[in-house]
């Protein structure tokens, strides 16, 4: 029988992150204050541990994962490697399909992989409490998870309309001991403010980031915790790459091209970047990273390579990246975690220069492909993880037009169990593709921060 699932065991756990920020041919830009000087760690430190803004702005190659942390991602880690051949089969391609499966970790999503670290280097501080914001509920969940494993409390704001709408995020949540906030809230300026203006408000993403940042700015035993874009979260979640890099040597195989969703772009980082590395070095040169958007939030194909606020509000510092404007509004797809408006500063510099490169997918084709992979290989995926599927599937489609036997490595970043209101939409005939109107990004790009 063929092999299909390539597995390591426990001891294997990688001992240390990847830091791409040492193989980069150019150094990263710093953030930038209001005062247009970079942003100097002292602002940083009321919301950030020590530890995490040294990770942070670190040029190191390797950091260390401490054994506390080693021990967490033990309860599911090493995540698989699987070749997709009854995929292969479905679709009659000469290509060879593998994905890494995330999905297999508690909360059901890569996430866990930053929010456990996270934790740790809170609780080694001293910290007591953690805020943070959650949209579908995938990052909320992996926080509660992670402050349940260290002792932390955690209080989630959760984006009002997904509170009502994902009753069962949010009691995963409660069952690991966390306090989840229907955001806007009555307890924070930022809320009272936009509760005064808009009683009925539905509450954003921004709104909930700008709670949980005050809260924390404002405690001295609670810190914020930010599930992608910044550098340590892209830093932590390189392990899965590097658990990737060690499975395909086991499989006598390496990838011709590797796709993930990209959102924030975290876990695409997180499987691209240890492989970056060779192909940086000449080892690898021909190697494709290749980040997947939704055509209706279309950042790094569409967006301006400029500095932007990483909120709606105009909050948080300024960072080089691809953005679509910070006010963007995407419209309401059922990807909930590729709408954001920027993306990481690390992914768009690599896009920017060459490196990396970047698609855009219509939204009913990546429901397609997730039924075509559901019923090929019996696991339901989350809706941004659709988005790299129709990449993969289009590349195997190429090759069986050009009969070239290619390996296609993809990032599987979560299950749908959560989602299956949005595969009820799918096959009720109810979604839409939606692409992005040029006028309307030329119109937001209009209010980028002035920078000399
Ligand atoms: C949050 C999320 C994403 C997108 O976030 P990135 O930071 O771009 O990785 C992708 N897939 C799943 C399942 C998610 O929960």
């Amino acid at each position: 029988m063929q092999a299909t699932r390539f597995a390591l065991e426990q001891h294997e756990i990688p001992t240390h992150w990847y830091n791409v920020v040492a193989d980069m041919p150019n150094p990263p830009l710093p953030p930038l204050g209001p005062d247009g000087k970079p942003v100097g760690p002292e602002q940083m430190l009321a919301i950030f541990p020590g530890p995490i803004l040294e990770q942070e702005m670190s040029g190191e190659r390797w950091i260390p994962i401490p054994d506390e942390v080693r021990e967490i991602y033990r309860l599911w880690r090493p995540s698989p490697l699987m070749r997709a051949v009854r995929l292969e089969q479905a679709l009659g391609t000469p290509a060879k399909i593998y994905y890494k499966n995330e999905g297999v970790s508690p909360a059901g999503s890569h996430k866990p992989n930053t929010a456990v670290p996270q934790a740790f280097y809170n609780r080694q501080v001293g910290i007591k409490r953690l805020t943070t914001e959650t949209g579908a509920g995938q990052w909320g969940s992996s926080m509660a998870f992670a402050g349940q494993m260290f002792g932390l409390e955690v209080r989630v704001y959760m984006v009002k309309v997904s509170y009502q709408q994902k009753p069962f995020r949010r009691s995963m949540m409660q069952t690991w001991g966390a306090e989840v906030l229907a955001s806007p809230t009555d307890l924070t300026q930022a809320g009272r403010g936009i509760l005064a203006a808009h009683p009925d408000s539905q509450g954003s993403l921004g709104i909930a980031i700008s709670e949980a940042v005050e809260e924390a700015a404002g405690r001295p035993d609670t810190n914020y915790c930010l599930g992608s874009v910044l550098n340590h979260v892209l830093l932590h979640q390189t392990i899965i790459g590097l658990e990737a890099k060690k499975q395909f040597e086991k499989a006598g195989d390496w990838p011709d091209v590797i796709f993930g969703p990209c959102g924030g772009g975290s876990s695409f980082g997180g499987i691209a970047l240890p492989f970056l590395a060779d192909k940086a070095s000449g080892k690898t040169p021909n190697l494709r990273l290749v980040a997947v958007e939704p055509t209706s939030c279309p950042t790094l194909t569409k967006g301006a390579y400029a500095y932007d606020y990483g909120d709606a509000s105009g909050y948080t510092p300024i960072m080089k990246m691809y953005t679509l404007g910070h006010d963007f509004m995407p419209p309401g797809i059922h990807a909930g975690g590729l709408r954001y408006h920027g993306d990481s500063p690390l992914i768009s510099q690599l896009v920017h220069e060459g490196l990396m490169e970047a698609v855009a997918v219509a939204q009913v084709a990546t429901f397609e492909a997730g039924v075509l992979f559901a019923k090929a290989e019996g696991i339901i995926p989350a809706p941004e993880s659709c988005h790299a599927i129709r990449a993969a599937i289009d590349e195997a489609l190429r090759c069986k037009v050009t009969g070239e036997p290619k390996t296609i490595l993809f990032n599987l970043t979560g299950h749908g169990h959560f989602d299956m209101a949005s595969y009820d939409r799918y096959f009720s005939g109810g979604l839409e593709d939606y692409e992005y109107p040029a006028e309307a990004i030329q119109e937001s790009l209009r209010h980028l921060p002035k920078v000399d």
